[in-house]
């Protein structure tokens, strides 16, 4: 259902929200949901705390939003039973979700050892999994600037080939903020014959400080000419501006080098994102 949306000539819009961690945060993201459908966007997606955390929120968040747009639940298996997976995925599929994005998820910082702990090992044995037990689609990750743990952009591209070959439909990125590591990733891909869509994760940079922070997490570098250009900002303000002006552009050189859609990771805010979809997409420019 999903994927039959990125055969389309048209681009792909989808937003990515994380289940909330108190009151004022649910308002934060509902207000946030209805404002960010209004400009239609395909689908959307609920991430998974991995190892535990507010799990039952994100389903919580999935039931109700699938009953207004198609939905992908975040599934991650770091320290998960085959038993409970599969109890999970059960309930993804009732609650009428379209899709779960099989990933495999990171170690808490208090339980490192939780990788080898679980039954399931890899988002490989996640997809394997969705597919046998239920008739879900299935995405997975994919990483332009290589995952951590890769030693290799071929080692990266053998693995979703395996995703791919398990059954999954598309694959969505890490956050990244250089055209040229997603056009290899793609171009690295079709050459070891994965054909399904890769849908690049953007993240308009509208709270610098935050976005930076982020960046560094995951491990996505930023450029130095944007790094000097927010260092000359004159005030948070102006150096929202410089942020959002580099991720307009940004999201339109990835539609302009052939990216089948955007994932915007909304960070349950919706004015950064509505802007860079405004920006990026002339079908919503005002
Ligand atoms: P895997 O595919 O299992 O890969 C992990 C490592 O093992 C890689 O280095 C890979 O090369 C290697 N590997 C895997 N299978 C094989 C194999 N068969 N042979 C050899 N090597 C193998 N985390 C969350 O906790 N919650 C979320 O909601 C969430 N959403 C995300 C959404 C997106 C779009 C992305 C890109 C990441 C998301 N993450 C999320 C983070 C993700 O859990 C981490 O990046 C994690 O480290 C890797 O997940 P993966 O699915 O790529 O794992």
């Amino acid at each position: 259902m999903i994927a039959e949306l990125m055969t389309k000539s048209e681009p792909t819009l989808s937003f990515e929200f994380f289940p909330p961690k108190d009151d004022s945060g649910e308002a934060a993201l509902w207000s946030s949901f209805d404002s960010l459908l209004e400009l239609s966007p395909d689908f959307v997606s609920v991430t998974y705390g991995a190892g535990g955390s507010n799990q039952a929120k994100s389903l919580a968040v999935l039931t109700k939003m699938a009953t207004r747009i198609p939905t992908i639940g975040h599934l991650t298996c770091v320290g998960a039973t085959f038993a409970s997976t599969r109890a999970t995925i059960e309930a993804f599929e009732n609650a009428g979700v379209a899709a779960i994005l099989a990933i495999r998820g990171d170690a808490p910082r208090d339980n490192p050892d939780a990788l080898s702990q679980g039954e399931l090992k890899t988002a490989l044995e996640l997809v394997e999994q969705v597919t046998a037990h239920s008739e879900m689609e299935v995405g997975v990750a994919a990483f332009p600037e290589l995952h951590p743990e890769s030693p290799s952009l071929a080692h990266d591209v053998k693995v979703l080939k395996l995703k791919q070959e398990a059954g999954a439909k598309y694959a969505f990125t890490q956050l990244f903020f250089h055209v040229e590591a997603y056009t290899a990733l793609v171009a690295a891909a079709r050459a070891a014959d994965v054909t399904i869509p890769i849908i690049p994760g953007v993240m308009p940079i509208g709270n610098v400080k935050g976005v930076l922070r982020m960046a560094e997490l995951s491990g996505a570098s930023v450029p130095h000419d944007l790094l000097i250009r927010l260092e000359g900002a004159t005030d948070d303000e102006n150096a929202k501006d410089i942020g959002m002006a580099f991720s307009i552009e940004f999201a339109k050189a990835l539609l302009a080098a052939g990216a089948p859609g955007l994932h915007i990771f909304s960070l349950n805010h919706h004015r950064a994102a509505e802007e860079l979809a405004r920006g990026a997409f002339s079908r919503l420019s005002r």
